[in-house]
Protein backbone atom coordinates (compact mmCIF):
# COMPACT_ATOMS: atom_id res chain seq x y z
CA UNK A 1 0.00 0.00 0.00
CA UNK A 2 1.51 3.53 -1.04
CA UNK A 3 -0.41 4.62 2.39
CA UNK A 4 0.00 3.10 5.87
CA UNK A 5 -2.96 4.96 6.73
CA UNK A 6 -2.25 3.46 10.58
CA UNK A 7 0.57 5.15 10.85
CA UNK A 8 -1.03 9.15 9.65
CA UNK A 9 -1.55 11.02 12.45
CA UNK A 10 -2.98 14.37 10.82
CA UNK A 11 -5.82 13.86 8.42
CA UNK A 12 -6.48 17.09 6.64
CA UNK A 13 -10.02 17.05 4.37
CA UNK A 14 -10.50 19.39 1.66
CA UNK A 15 -14.26 20.04 2.34
CA UNK A 16 -16.45 20.53 -0.59
CA UNK A 17 -16.24 17.72 -3.11
CA UNK A 18 -14.23 15.50 -0.71
CA UNK A 19 -16.58 15.94 2.68
CA UNK A 20 -19.98 17.56 1.51
CA UNK A 21 -21.82 18.35 -1.61
CA UNK A 22 -21.84 21.85 0.08
CA UNK A 23 -25.42 20.49 2.00
CA UNK A 24 -24.91 16.92 2.21
CA UNK A 25 -22.13 14.34 3.54
CA UNK A 26 -21.01 12.00 0.79
CA UNK A 27 -21.67 8.17 1.84
CA UNK A 28 -19.37 7.13 4.41
CA UNK A 29 -17.39 10.07 5.98
CA UNK A 30 -19.23 10.43 9.32
CA UNK A 31 -17.95 6.79 9.96
CA UNK A 32 -14.57 7.75 8.60
CA UNK A 33 -14.15 10.74 10.18
CA UNK A 34 -15.55 9.29 13.79
CA UNK A 35 -13.24 6.11 13.50
CA UNK A 36 -10.37 8.81 12.76
CA UNK A 37 -11.09 11.01 15.99
CA UNK A 38 -11.58 7.76 18.21
CA UNK A 39 -8.23 6.53 16.93
CA UNK A 40 -6.59 9.91 17.95
CA UNK A 41 -5.90 11.12 14.60
CA UNK A 42 -5.84 14.96 14.47
CA UNK A 43 -8.60 16.15 11.83
CA UNK A 44 -8.61 19.07 10.16
CA UNK A 45 -10.25 21.27 7.08
CA UNK A 46 -9.15 22.84 4.34
CA UNK A 47 -11.06 25.18 1.83
CA UNK A 48 -11.01 28.00 -1.10
CA UNK A 49 -14.67 28.51 -0.09
CA UNK A 50 -15.29 31.38 1.88
CA UNK A 51 -18.67 32.55 0.77
CA UNK A 52 -19.56 31.37 4.74
CA UNK A 53 -17.55 32.39 7.56
CA UNK A 54 -15.40 29.81 9.33
CA UNK A 55 -17.49 29.32 12.31
CA UNK A 56 -20.19 28.91 9.69
CA UNK A 57 -18.79 25.98 7.96
CA UNK A 58 -18.31 24.73 11.26
CA UNK A 59 -21.92 24.82 12.12
CA UNK A 60 -22.42 23.47 8.95
CA UNK A 61 -20.13 20.72 9.21
CA UNK A 62 -21.78 20.24 12.73
CA UNK A 63 -25.16 20.09 11.66
CA UNK A 64 -24.59 17.26 8.89
CA UNK A 65 -23.10 15.08 11.85
CA UNK A 66 -19.17 16.12 11.72
CA UNK A 67 -18.37 17.72 15.13
CA UNK A 68 -16.35 20.88 14.08
CA UNK A 69 -15.01 23.56 15.82
CA UNK A 70 -13.59 27.02 14.00
CA UNK A 71 -9.76 26.32 14.43
CA UNK A 72 -10.09 22.92 12.79
CA UNK A 73 -10.68 25.17 9.64
CA UNK A 74 -8.11 26.55 7.36
CA UNK A 75 -9.92 29.05 4.87
CA UNK A 76 -8.31 30.62 1.75
CA UNK A 77 -10.34 33.44 2.78
CA UNK A 78 -8.96 33.50 6.58
CA UNK A 79 -5.33 32.90 4.66
CA UNK A 80 -5.87 36.15 2.86
CA UNK A 81 -7.38 37.71 5.86
CA UNK A 82 -3.60 37.05 7.75
CA UNK A 83 -1.59 37.78 4.64
CA UNK A 84 -3.24 41.50 4.84
CA UNK A 85 -2.69 41.86 8.33
CA UNK A 86 0.86 40.73 8.57
CA UNK A 87 1.83 42.84 5.11
CA UNK A 88 -0.19 46.28 6.91
CA UNK A 89 -2.66 46.30 4.55
CA UNK A 90 -5.49 47.72 6.38
CA UNK A 91 -7.94 48.10 3.22
CA UNK A 92 -8.93 46.10 0.65
CA UNK A 93 -11.68 46.11 -2.56
CA UNK A 94 -13.19 42.56 -2.20
CA UNK A 95 -15.19 40.76 -5.54
CA UNK A 96 -16.70 38.40 -2.49
CA UNK A 97 -19.55 37.36 -0.13
CA UNK A 98 -20.29 38.31 3.59
CA UNK A 99 -18.03 35.12 4.96
CA UNK A 100 -14.84 36.61 3.50
CA UNK A 101 -16.17 40.22 3.97
CA UNK A 102 -16.51 38.70 7.59
CA UNK A 103 -13.23 36.74 8.16
CA UNK A 104 -11.59 40.01 6.47
CA UNK A 105 -12.61 42.14 9.31
CA UNK A 106 -11.98 39.88 11.95
CA UNK A 107 -8.39 41.42 11.44
CA UNK A 108 -9.39 44.86 11.13
CA UNK A 109 -9.74 44.75 7.22
CA UNK A 110 -11.99 47.31 5.77
CA UNK A 111 -13.84 46.91 2.33
CA UNK A 112 -12.85 50.55 0.41
CA UNK A 113 -14.03 51.10 -3.17
CA UNK A 114 -10.61 53.44 -2.87
CA UNK A 115 -8.03 50.44 -2.09
CA UNK A 116 -4.24 49.44 -3.28
CA UNK A 117 -5.14 45.98 -2.51
CA UNK A 118 -8.52 43.93 -4.94
CA UNK A 119 -9.70 40.54 -3.35
CA UNK A 120 -11.36 38.01 -5.96
CA UNK A 121 -13.40 35.32 -5.00
CA UNK A 122 -16.93 33.99 -5.50
CA UNK A 123 -19.05 37.10 -5.78
CA UNK A 124 -22.92 35.75 -7.03
CA UNK A 125 -23.57 39.74 -7.45
CA UNK A 126 -20.21 40.13 -10.00
CA UNK A 127 -21.25 42.49 -12.27
CA UNK A 128 -20.22 44.59 -15.14
CA UNK A 129 -19.76 47.75 -13.23
CA UNK A 130 -17.27 45.81 -10.63
CA UNK A 131 -15.38 44.37 -13.29
CA UNK A 132 -15.43 48.25 -14.74
CA UNK A 133 -14.42 49.76 -10.50
CA UNK A 134 -11.63 47.03 -10.74
CA UNK A 135 -10.43 48.35 -14.11
CA UNK A 136 -10.08 52.01 -12.80
CA UNK A 137 -8.30 50.83 -9.36
CA UNK A 138 -5.89 48.51 -11.18
CA UNK A 139 -5.10 51.87 -13.54
CA UNK A 140 -4.01 53.74 -10.48
CA UNK A 141 -2.04 50.52 -9.66
CA UNK A 142 -3.75 48.03 -7.38
CA UNK A 143 -2.54 44.89 -7.06
CA UNK A 144 -5.03 41.65 -7.61
CA UNK A 145 -5.23 38.95 -5.50
CA UNK A 146 -7.65 35.52 -5.45
CA UNK A 147 -8.62 33.14 -2.80
CA UNK A 148 -8.58 30.05 -5.31
CA UNK A 149 -8.13 29.14 -8.66
CA UNK A 150 -11.04 26.69 -8.89
CA UNK A 151 -13.40 26.42 -11.97
CA UNK A 152 -16.29 24.88 -10.21
CA UNK A 153 -18.51 24.84 -7.14
CA UNK A 154 -20.22 22.44 -6.78
CA UNK A 155 -23.57 22.86 -4.90
CA UNK A 156 -26.58 19.64 -4.15
CA UNK A 157 -25.53 18.33 -7.65
CA UNK A 158 -25.53 21.85 -9.37
CA UNK A 159 -22.30 23.52 -10.93
CA UNK A 160 -21.82 26.98 -10.21
CA UNK A 161 -18.91 29.04 -11.27
CA UNK A 162 -15.87 28.82 -9.02
CA UNK A 163 -13.34 31.92 -8.62
CA UNK A 164 -11.19 31.24 -11.81
CA UNK A 165 -14.36 32.45 -14.05
CA UNK A 166 -14.09 35.72 -12.29
CA UNK A 167 -10.16 35.59 -12.01
CA UNK A 168 -10.12 35.03 -16.05
CA UNK A 169 -12.19 38.13 -17.07
CA UNK A 170 -10.60 40.61 -14.74
CA UNK A 171 -7.25 38.91 -16.21
CA UNK A 172 -8.60 39.23 -19.81
CA UNK A 173 -9.44 43.34 -18.79
CA UNK A 174 -6.90 44.66 -16.78
CA UNK A 175 -4.24 42.86 -18.13
CA UNK A 176 -2.62 42.40 -14.53
CA UNK A 177 -1.67 39.23 -12.91
CA UNK A 178 -3.70 37.84 -10.00
CA UNK A 179 -1.72 36.50 -6.77
CA UNK A 180 -3.14 33.29 -5.29
CA UNK A 181 -4.03 33.11 -1.64
CA UNK A 182 -5.73 30.05 -1.57
CA UNK A 183 -4.44 26.53 -2.66
CA UNK A 184 -1.58 25.76 -3.76
CA UNK A 185 -0.46 29.23 -2.70
CA UNK A 186 2.95 29.43 -0.21
CA UNK A 187 0.86 31.47 1.98
CA UNK A 188 -1.94 28.88 2.54
CA UNK A 189 1.32 26.35 3.26
CA UNK A 190 2.92 28.91 5.84
CA UNK A 191 -0.67 29.81 7.49
CA UNK A 192 -1.43 25.93 8.14
CA UNK A 193 2.22 25.11 8.81
CA UNK A 194 1.55 27.88 11.41
CA UNK A 195 -1.69 27.19 12.81
CA UNK A 196 -1.47 23.13 13.19
CA UNK A 197 1.63 21.29 14.59
CA UNK A 198 2.09 18.58 12.45
CA UNK A 199 5.03 16.25 10.61
CA UNK A 200 4.63 16.43 7.24
CA UNK A 201 5.70 12.93 6.10
CA UNK A 202 2.59 11.75 9.03
CA UNK A 203 -0.05 13.90 7.27
CA UNK A 204 -2.37 13.19 4.27
CA UNK A 205 -4.33 15.34 2.76
CA UNK A 206 -6.89 14.04 0.60
CA UNK A 207 -9.17 16.40 -1.80
CA UNK A 208 -11.20 15.81 -5.24
CA UNK A 209 -9.36 18.18 -6.99
CA UNK A 210 -5.44 17.25 -8.16
CA UNK A 211 -4.38 21.16 -9.63
CA UNK A 212 -5.45 22.82 -6.09
CA UNK A 213 -6.19 19.98 -3.02
CA UNK A 214 -3.33 17.73 -4.53
CA UNK A 215 -0.54 19.70 -5.60
CA UNK A 216 -0.65 21.92 -2.38
CA UNK A 217 -0.78 18.64 -0.38
CA UNK A 218 2.43 17.03 -2.44
CA UNK A 219 4.23 21.31 -1.96
CA UNK A 220 3.40 21.11 2.01
CA UNK A 221 5.41 17.58 2.22
CA UNK A 222 2.05 15.53 2.94
CA UNK A 223 0.97 12.16 1.69
CA UNK A 224 -2.12 12.86 -0.52
CA UNK A 225 -4.71 11.18 -1.17
CA UNK A 226 -7.24 11.86 -4.94
CA UNK A 227 -11.11 10.77 -3.80
CA UNK A 228 -13.70 10.67 -7.14
CA UNK A 229 -16.36 12.57 -5.61
CA UNK A 230 -15.10 15.95 -6.91
CA UNK A 231 -13.70 17.83 -9.75
CA UNK A 232 -11.33 15.37 -10.47
CA UNK A 233 -10.87 11.91 -12.48
CA UNK A 234 -8.71 8.92 -12.87
CA UNK A 235 -8.13 9.68 -16.49
CA UNK A 236 -7.01 13.40 -14.81
CA UNK A 237 -3.98 11.46 -14.07
CA UNK A 238 -2.43 10.62 -17.25
CA UNK A 239 0.45 12.76 -17.68
CA UNK A 240 0.74 14.59 -14.94
CA UNK A 241 3.92 16.07 -13.45
CA UNK A 242 5.01 14.33 -10.18
CA UNK A 243 4.23 17.48 -8.28
CA UNK A 244 0.31 16.81 -9.35
CA UNK A 245 0.05 13.17 -8.72
CA UNK A 246 -1.61 11.91 -5.27
CA UNK A 247 0.28 9.17 -3.37
CA UNK A 248 -2.89 6.96 -3.52
CA UNK A 249 -5.91 7.32 -5.23
CA UNK A 250 -8.87 6.89 -3.08
CA UNK A 251 -11.84 5.25 -4.60
CA UNK A 252 -14.04 4.69 -1.47
CA UNK A 253 -12.86 6.13 2.00
CA UNK A 254 -14.16 3.16 3.37
CA UNK A 255 -10.65 1.20 2.38
CA UNK A 256 -9.26 4.11 5.07
CA UNK A 257 -11.26 2.51 8.30
CA UNK A 258 -10.45 -0.73 7.05
CA UNK A 259 -6.81 -0.12 7.15
CA UNK A 260 -6.37 1.89 9.87
MG1 LIG B 1 -12.92 20.33 -3.34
Amino acid sequence: MLVNFSSIRTYIFDINGTVIEWNNLYPHIEKLISTLKKRHKKVYYITDNCVITREQIADKLTKLGLKTSENEIISSGYVAANYFESKGINKVYVAGERGLISELGDKGISISDDAAHILLSIDRNFNYMKLKKIGDLVKKGAKLYATGFNRNWYVDGEVFPGEMPIVEVVKKFTGAEVKLLGMPSPEMKSRLLEDVFLFPEDTLLIGDNLSTNVTFGNMCGFRTGLVLTGESSEEDLEGLKAEEKPTVVIRDVRNIVKNL
